[in-house]
């Protein structure tokens, strides 16, 4: 049972089985996981369609509480009054300012946290890009980047590590309230959706650099072409650092064109590659119309560049996000 994550609506309804290859339903404010069900094949049952919550319409369907306790619960719905969207929606439209809403652990140093924006604040022909929060802390006001992890209507997921006495991510991670107003600036960086349009990618990242990863990856999945080729390298000191690792391994085993290659340096684990990725020979070829991306810390940042450079590849098929 996996109760502490959890996913908006928008979210679920990708998980229709046909936005995203897994089927999940929405009942009384937990998520299941009814892939492997026949009673959701193609993502109907009877007239339920999956990636909803079917809390209202099954309210009279008998035995329904014993049929869902069969599936494994993949989280909890967020669930929002409807008086807080209106005073949020207020607060958001057409500004640069994002209204929290939620945030959830996913590591021993790691928040999803979920804002609520206005579209038109966002730049909708890029993906992968990050904006800079302008936190007041004790009277002082910091400026620090944060890249986006989703986009699913109105809410904005980051990922946000917590940095040993660092100002702001200790700030947002234990001070920020509920419908708090923060403001920003940006968008700034990413990728173009007309660059990314019929490439195959390469995305390589550590830590939370997966963070604008996850929005190009779900970008290109959406593009549904199964022709061209999603390859993701991920690395991580544990197994357990490795942000959306089910998701990432889910879409592996389904989509033919989708292969996750995650690599772990201080510990050895059955999934995973042991050691820095930049030091095995081979995770670069020399294959051209390959379009990379480069997110995290500087190091990994500036060895992975030096590879790519070695290998001959050209600086117009790089994208490099670097997170000092
Ligand atoms: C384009 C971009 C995108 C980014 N995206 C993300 C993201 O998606 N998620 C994410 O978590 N981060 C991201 N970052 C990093 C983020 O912007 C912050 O740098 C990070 O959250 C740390 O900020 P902080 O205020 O908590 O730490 P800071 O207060 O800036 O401190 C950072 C570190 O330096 C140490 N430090 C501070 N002052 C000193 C000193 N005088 N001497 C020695 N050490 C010191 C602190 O202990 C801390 O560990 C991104 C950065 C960039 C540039």
């Amino acid at each position: 049972m996996n109760q502490e994550t959890t996913y908006t609506i928008d979210e679920l309804a990708q998980r229709d089985g046909r936005t995203l290859p897994n089927i999940w339903v929405g009942y009384k404010g937990l998520i299941y996981d009814v892939t492997s069900s026949e009673l959701f094949k193609d993502g109907k049952h009877y007239f339920h369609d999956a990636g909803k919550d079917l809390t209202l319409e099954m309210q009279d369907a008998p035995h329904m509480d014993d049929v869902m306790n069969r599936f494994q619960v993949v989280g909890r719905l967020l669930q929002r009054s409807s008086n807080v969207d209106l005073q949020v929606k207020t607060i958001v439209e057409k500004s640069n300012k994002l209204v929290f809403i939620e945030k959830h652990q996913v590591s021993s140093t790691c928040y999803r946290f979920f804002f609520e924006c206005s579209r038109e604040s966002l730049n909708i022909e890029y993906v992968g890009q990050y904006i800079s929060l302008l936190i007041t802390v004790k009277g002082v006001e910091y400026k620090r980047s944060y890249s986006i992890a989703s986009i699913q209507g109105n809410i904005i997921e980051f990922l946000i590590q917590l940095k040993p006495n660092g100002v702001v991510s200790n700030y947002l991670i234990y001070s920020l309230s509920k419908k708090d107003v923060i403001e920003f600036k940006g968008p700034f960086g990413g990728v173009p959706k007309s660059v990314l349009l019929n490439k195959n990618v390469k995305l390589i990242c550590t830590d939370v650099g997966i963070a604008p990863i996850r929005h190009i990856i779900h970008h290109q999945i959406e593009q549904d072409n199964n022709a061209r080729h999603i390859e993701l390298i991920y690395g991580a000191h544990n197994y357990s650092e490795l942000i959306y690792h089910d998701e990432w391994s889910l879409l592996n085993k389904m989509k033919s064109n989708f292969n996750y290659s995650p690599y772990v340096t201080k510990e050895e684990n059955l999934f995973c590659s042991s050691g820095y990725f930049t030091n095995d020979s081979n995770f670069i070829s020399s294959a051209s119309e390959i379009f990379y991306v480069i997110v995290g810390w500087e190091r990994m940042v500036t060895k992975t560049k030096e590879i790519l450079k070695h290998k001959g590849i050209d600086k117009s098929y790089i994208y490099v996000q670097m997170y000092n």
